[in-house]
């Protein structure tokens, strides 16, 4: 038995439930399949926060007032350095800065799914676990799901892989893929009730080269992370998961209260997670979400990319899909378009992930940014991934940095203990 339809996505997790009901929204018949037969399953393996740069795609998806219905919390992300904490404000008399959201997986998960299933277009199918790739003329065609001897065909125009990093679609394209190493482990667990400093802020600590999180969720859930590194960490992290985890954390500066608050998580994590980049299209197939770059989870970041990615997919081929259009030429638009979003942050992010201590740019800005309201801005509006890389470390903002560090110096003397680690 086969099903045509425009499109048939595999995954409905975040990259492929956007990517459903922004196909669907331009009049594409949707196929969107997902492994798991249990409407609100959800990823465990996240701390789930969404950076400010993917709002524009939660607006257009409609999900702005479900997310804030369900409780998600807004949040401006501070940072602690060696140098203070950097506490983004809104320049005086000008809007709030952009902000980001918090939400539990266990709460985003569901209603994202949802939010596809009852868009006209795309029909959800659960407990399709998606093992074989058609194809034709050198083109892929559709899946196929073989299961128990019985085989299902979906043919589609186009095929997407939104099954995450691991991805099978990609596996089974053979599109190329570049794993590099990853030198942290990643812990996290849940708390109710954590006691907040003031303004409730999502708080980031950059120890240079270990970091640990903060962020307050839905449901009064906060969740607390930390990425130690391996060579330091791997061994006492795995003999006591629990006391070393703990002990990370209380010893953070301005450390998150746990002791104060209730444990209603598990502490889960990961002894290894290598960033995994793919050129994310075939003919006839693309990869969206971490199936096409999985980056270091420490930034935060693959939620929000895996909003965008969808909708910089449907830009770039969905008239062409709902218009029964050649959806080739748009493939590679796609592509582009993702190269240009994502590839410097990602080289950066990958970068850090080998485990090194903040090289002399970074010092620069960072430091520049603790101690100046505009540096600090300017670091936050990276961080969101709202400007990229040649931006943020454009000649004038270095120049603004070297200005902030001589002032501080002039005023503080050789008093700054600071100074005296770091030429900054
Ligand atoms: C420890 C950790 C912490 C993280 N914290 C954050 C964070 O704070 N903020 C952030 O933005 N990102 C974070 N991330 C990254 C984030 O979780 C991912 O980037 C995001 O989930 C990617 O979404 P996706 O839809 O591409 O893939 P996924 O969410 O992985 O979904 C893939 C979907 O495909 C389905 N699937 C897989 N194979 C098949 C198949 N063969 N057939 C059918 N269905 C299939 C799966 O069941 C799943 O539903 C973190 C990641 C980790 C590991």
């Amino acid at each position: 038995m086969a099903d045509d339809y425009d499109v048939v996505i595999v995954g409905a997790s975040i990259a492929g439930c956007a990517s459903a009901v922004l196909f669907a929204n331009l009049g594409a018949r949707v196929a969107l399949l997902e492994k798991h037969s249990n409407m609100d399953a959800y990823k465990v393996l996240c701390t789930h926060t969404l950076q400010p740069s993917c709002m524009p795609v939660l607006k257009t998806l409609g999900l702005l007032p479900l997310l804030e219905e369900a409780g998600a919390q807004e949040h401006v992300t501070h940072l602690w350095t060696r140098w203070g904490w950097i506490a983004p404000q809104p320049e005086p008399g000008k809007d709030a800065l952009p902000h980001g959201l918090n939400i539990r997986r266990q709460t985003l998960d569901p209603l994202l799914r949802r939010l596809a299933a009852e868009t006209p277009g795309v029909d959800l199918r659960l407990g399709q676990n998606v093992n074989g790739l058609l194809e034709e003329n050198g083109r892929f065609t559709g899946v196929r799901i073989t299961a128990n001897g019985a085989e299902t065909r979906v043919n589609a125009r186009l095929v997407v892989g939104a099954d995450g990093r691991n991805s099978t679609v990609a596996g089974l394209s053979g599109l190329p893929a570049r794993l590099s190493a990853n030198n942290r482990l990643g812990f996290f667990a849940q708390y109710r009730g954590l006691p907040a400093p003031e303004g409730n802020p999502s708080r980031v600590w950059f120890l240079d080269p270990d970091t640990a999180f903060a962020f307050p969720n839905d449901g009064d859930i906060t969740v607390v992370a930390c990425s130690p590194n391996k060579e330091q960490h791997s061994s006492a992290f795995r003999e006591d998961l629990e006391g070393s985890f703990e002990r990370f954390v209380r010893a953070l500066p301005d450390a998150p209260r746990i002791d104060e608050a209730e444990r209603v998580s598990k502490i889960v994590g990961t002894l290894d997670l290598p960033n995994v980049y793919r050129k994310p299209y075939g003919p006839g197939l693309a990869l969206v979400g971490d199936a096409a770059l999985a980056t270091d989870p420490l930034w935060g970041v693959g939620c929000g990319w895996a909003f965008q990615s969808a909708q910089w997919l449907v830009d770039a081929v969905g008239p062409a899909v709902a218009g029964q259009g050649d959806v080739l030429p748009g493939l590679a638009e796609y592509a582009k378009v993702h190269r240009a979003g994502l590839d410097s942050h990602h080289k950066l992010m990958e970068n850090y992930s080998a485990v090194r201590p903040f090289n002399p740019f970074e010092r620069l800005l960072l430091s520049a940014a603790a101690r100046d309201a505009g540096a600090a801005r300017h670091y936050y509006a990276f961080a969101s991934r709202l400007i990229d890389i040649k931006e943020f470390a454009s000649p004038g903002s270095l120049l603004r940095a070297v200005r902030v560090n001589a002032f501080h110096r002039l005023r503080n003397g050789s008093s700054d203990s600071a100074k005296a680690r770091t030429p900054f």
